[in-house]
């Protein structure tokens, strides 16, 4: 978020002046919105500087509010969910964004219209993430496979795949591993996990999210570009954003990577994951009204 909401940034109703312009540039800036997403918003407020006069700094509010709506819209459609049997999402990210409390979240809301899940641990080397993923399994009705320790990922997931086809799950979550010490070894891994889950369903993973730690800040970029050269990322998840952050590194992966933002995560409770609204987003990074 803005450290002071876009309004009190310039005072009076005037003109905007170049000095404005450069306060304002620089607050966008420091929400790691991104270069290009920040330039473009900045030239349409130019163009529109001398009309702010009149109706105020609620007017500079609305273009860049829209600016910013305009930033966060691609064209890429989402999937059609549940259009195959397993819907295989794989769920990557680096440790602590909160891959497992998203596909918790996910299977609950899912579960409360009727579809069944398995959720599949794939991160075999952390058996902590695995037993976080066994409870939600059981929070909310859904199966639950995970593998030995230290076995093969992709194994595991074909295990996963098998039980949900062979039981008529409508959908498998994975969780994967997002540990940053062994980087090249987890991206050929997550690499060879879509590879398997396309052999075993048809057009799996259906679905790749992404999840980023609004709290993060530019890193999530050098984090999603990394992750994109591994997997073909379809949607993000933006989540922690029940704190202060605003997740302004948003608007930049998304610029990045092409891919729409699919849910925001607002809290650790079952009901805490909600659909993306580009507009309500825009207006949260821009500060209070
Ligand atoms: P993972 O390592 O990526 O699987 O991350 P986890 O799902 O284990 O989450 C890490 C921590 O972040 C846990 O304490 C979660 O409860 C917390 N968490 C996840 N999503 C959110 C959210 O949207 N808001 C808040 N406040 N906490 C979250």
């Amino acid at each position: 978020m803005l450290e002071t909401p876009v309004e009190e940034l310039i005072r009076g109703r005037r003109p905007l002046d170049p000095a404005d312009l450069e306060t304002i540039e620089e607050s966008l800036l420091a929400a790691d919105m991104g270069v290009p997403a920040v330039e473009r918003a900045m030239a349409v407020l130019r163009a529109h500087g001398p009309q702010i006069v009149g109706p105020g700094p609620a007017a500079m509010r609305s273009i860049l509010q829209e600016e910013i709506r305009k930033a966060l819209s691609v064209s890429a459609l989402p999937p059609a969910e549940f259009s195959s049997r397993p819907w295989v999402v794989l769920v990557v990210g680096v440790n602590g964004v909160g891959k497992t409390t998203t596909i918790g979240k996910l299977a609950s809301s899912w579960a409360s219209q009727g579809r069944s899940t398995l959720l599949c641990a794939a991160d075999t080397f952390r058996a902590a993430a695995a037993e976080q993923l066994e409870i939600w399994a059981e929070r909310v009705g859904g199966d639950f496979l995970r593998g030995a320790e230290g076995a093969d990922p992709s194994a595991v997931l074909t295990d996963a795949l098998r039980a949900a086809a062979a039981r008529g799950r409508d959908a498998v979550l994975v969780d994967t591993a997002g540990r940053l010490h062994t980087r090249g070894n987890l991206m050929a891994e997550l690499s060879k996990m879509a590879r398997v889950a396309g052999r075993e369903v048809d057009g799996a993973p259906h679905e790749t999210l992404l999840v980023l730690d609004a709290t993060t800040g530019s890193n999530a970029l050098a984090q999603a570009r990394e992750f994109a050269r591994a997997v073909n990322v379809t949607g993000l998840v933006l989540t922690k954003l029940d704190g202060t952050a605003k997740g302004g590194m948003a608007v930049a992966v998304v610029q990045e990577l092409g891919v729409p933002i699919r849910y925001v995560g607002v809290g650790e409770a079952l009901d805490d994951l909600l659909p993306f609204h580009p507009d309500q987003f825009a207006a949260g990074l821009l500060g209070e009204a």
